[in-house]
């Protein structure tokens, strides 16, 4: 089975100015070892204002996390207005692209075929995108999540190829654990994330299912963090609030020394 380094992305969300983003930034980075960084991947993703001035301390302090986005649009340029480009991203160095977030989904109509674009789109900029999925509580109550999930994942990779999905991130994200303080048990998240390995599969092959990073997301904070973490098919997190605080998001991080 192919070795998968954990990643562990912090979403802010719209939260964070640029003169903040630049001190949680550099509380962060204090907070983290060499240790910490040689073991898990991390990415943070502010709102496009702070990208520029994230990017300048990343690079100016030699930090090792990679710079991410929240969004992107899939047009290379044109009348989009209030829209980016996922060149303008990968200009600034961004390496992660989240895509599919489900309040974008919920709160900006984003569809599975505009995600299905938009991967492309960030494929073909070179950059990774973080591809988020996941059912709603009355879809698991119902007993819909496979299908559900199928459906995201069948249309939002249509045309993907294996290798783009085999070096990208699929993040599971419960929508009843985003921000409610409700995590998924660690075996429910589990049991999904497998789901959605062996939907890649179906989609796919092994060696494509064996390689791509699936996260957890929905409130994981530095006490749930070690178990989520512990499962065989989960590779990391997607952290949204906990990523607002540098020593909580640094906890989740060192989840193996807790
Ligand atoms: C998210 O933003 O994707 C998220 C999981 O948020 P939170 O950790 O706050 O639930």
């Amino acid at each position: 089975m192919a070795t998968r380094k954990p990643l562990i992305s912090g979403n802010w969300k719209m939260n964070l100015n640029h003169f903040e983003a630049i001190q949680l930034v550099q509380k962060l980075s204090y907070g983290l070892t060499k240790d910490d960084i040689d073991a898990v991947d991390v990415s943070i993703h502010p709102p496009f204002t702070d990208i520029r001035s994230v990017q300048t301390v990343l690079e100016a302090d030699k930090i090792p996390i990679a710079l991410g986005a929240q969004n992107c649009h899939w047009e290379v340029k044109g009348a989009f207005t209030g829209e980016i480009a996922p060149s303008m991203l990968a200009k600034l160095n961004v390496t992660y692209v989240i895509c599919g977030h489900s309040e974008r989904r919920e709160l900006m109509g984003e569809t599975n075929e505009m995600v299905n674009k938009k991967i492309k789109a960030i494929t073909k900029a070179e950059m990774t995108a973080i591809m988020a999925c996941g059912e709603t509580l009355e879809q698991r109550e119902a007993g819909e999540v496979e299908s559900h999930l199928t459906t995201q994942l069948t249309e939002g990779l249509a045309g993907v190829k294996a290798d783009t999905v085999a070096s990208m991130v699929i993040a599971y994200e419960p929508i009843w654990a985003i921000g409610t303080g409700v995590t998924a048990t660690p075996e429910d998240a589990q049991d999904t994330c497998k789901l959605v390995r062996k939907t890649v599969e179906d989609l796919y092959n092994k060696a494509t299912a064996d390689s791509v990073r699936i996260q957890y997301g929905g409130s994981v904070k530095p006490g749930t963090a070690p178990e989520l973490m512990s499962q065989p098919d989960i590779d990391g997190a997607l952290i949204g609030g906990a990523a607002l605080s540098a020593e909580d998001f640094a906890h989740c991080i060192q989840y193996r020394l807790r």
